[in-house]
């Protein structure tokens, strides 16, 4: 029996998360069983050159040292205490410290627990119902964000998911990423309590704001008294070390982080404003806990995480540069096999959108073909190359892939464009 067929009589799917099960590219998923650097090594044997990177949560490789003594060192201490300890101080002060609007912060679990938090938080401070989301983002799986954007026509919210009840979306209302016009007829009712956004998309393959995008909505939140949340879950520390409110020089009310601040442990934070978040019990009367909150193992991670990025100023830089030459190189081979084709980057995201002429909003990238994404996909890891199993996500640049590495996987995936056109 191969592993998937194990994992699928006792467990939904055999995974702990749908993308997990390749059923977007079809095939069984390879199992990890361990990772070094820009490589997984997979249950067969084989070794994989990885830009899943745990989803973005991981910025510097497999097993990074540095993360990896962390983690062990506060074991040995112990794994949990349901106490205050020092580090998650050091660690809400790191980030308080390299996050431009974070003043006070609150960490949390799962990127789908902080972003919940935060909608809660803006409509206690508003006594506002309402919230916006574009279409096509992904702000975890809490009840208020699973919305079927429908097709690019801004609409009132269905649920996506049975379960979901009608009445819990029906203040969620869809704006079209990149289109200050459809978020604007929301504002105007008054009864919007934030705006919660992806700086840079990352949830429909990488798209990038447009120029003014989220200079507009700081203004356009400004003038009808509703508060700006970036979910900078996956932007969070990996497109700058401040992350995309620094790299654009936008300013929100509140921030949600998670992956690359837990450094590939399960913690996510989100904060802002001080006068925002002591409104955060038991500063104030809005609730929120958790048993695990501040774990003494996430926060070694996140702590050696964040300390790493301070100590290698030139690496987005070099990211930057690694998505210039991803993009000339896929692009050209696009361009001599006849296949139309866009590459974005920013920072440490790379996003691939074969056979489309645009992506910059949610209709330009919602009818990719999944078939030929299918065929690339499989060709690539055939060649020994891991990418991410769906034309939708992002790519995660590691610090690991800079040297070399990313040239050899290049020739690899040149070769499977290649064989997925034939
Ligand atoms: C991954 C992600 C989330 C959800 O985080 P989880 O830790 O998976 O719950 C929320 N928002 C964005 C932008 C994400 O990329």
């Amino acid at each position: 029996m191969t592993p998937f067929k194990r994992a699928n009589r006792v467990m939904p799917g055999g995974v702990n998360s749908p993308v997990r099960a390749f059923r977007a590219v079809g095939g069984e998923p390879p199992f990890a069983v361990s990772g070094d650097g820009g490589f997984i090594t997979l249950a067969d044997g084989r070794e994989v050159v990885d830009f899943i990177a745990s989803w973005g949560a991981l910025l510097f490789g497999h097993a990074y040292q540095p993360i990896v003594d962390a983690v062990r060192r506060a074991a040995v201490d112990g794994t949990s205490f349901g106490i205050p300890t020092i580090a998650e101080v050091e660690l809400a002060e790191k980030i308080v410290e390299i996050t431009p609007s974070v003043e006070v912060v609150r960490m949390v679990n799962s990127g789908t627990e902080a972003t919940a938090s935060a909608i809660r938080l803006a409509r206690a401070a508003t006594g506002r119902p309402a919230v916006v989301k574009f279409a096509g983002s992904y702000h975890g799986h809490a009840d208020p964000f699973l919305v079927d954007a429908g097709s690019g026509l801004a609409t009132f919210g269905v649920p996506s998911s049975p379960g979901v009840p009608d009445g819990t979306v029906a203040d969620t209302l869809i704006a079209d990423y990149n289109d200050l016009a459809s978020v604007e007829t929301y504002l105007a009712t008054g009864t919007v309590a934030a705006v919660i956004v992806e700086p840079v998309a990352g949830n429909m393959g990488c798209v990038p704001p447009i120029d003014g995008f989220l200079a507009g909505l700081r203004r356009l939140c400004d003038e009808h008294g509703t508060l700006l949340i970036f979910d900078e879950v996956m932007t969070g520390f990996r497109v700058a070390a401040d992350s995309a409110q620094g790299r654009y020089g936008i300013t929100p009310d509140l921030t949600t982080l998670g992956k690359v601040v837990a450094g590939g442990t399960p913690a996510a934070a989100y904060g802002g404003r001080e006068s925002l978040m002591r409104m955060i019990a038991p500063d104030g009367p809005v609730y929120q806990a958790g048993t695990l909150a501040g774990n003494p193992l996430a926060t070694a991670a996140g702590l050696a995480s964040l300390t790493a990025i301070q100590d290698d100023p030139s690496l987005y830089g070099r990211f930057d540069e690694a998505g210039d030459k991803i993009a000339d190189r896929l692009l050209s081979t696009m361009a001599d096999v006849g296949l139309p084709g866009v590459v974005t980057h920013v920072g440490g995201m790379i996003g691939v959108f074969l056979g489309v002429e645009r992506a910059t909003t949610w209709n330009d990238v919602s009818g990719l073909d999944g078939d030929l994404y299918s065929r690339f996909f499989h060709a690539a890891l055939e060649g020994g190359v891991l990418l991410p199993p769906s034309p939708y996500e992002t790519w995660f640049l590691m610090e690991s892939h800079l040297d070399g590495l990313l040239d050899r996987a290049l020739d690899i995936l040149e070769r499977a464009i290649r064989e997925a056109v034939r």
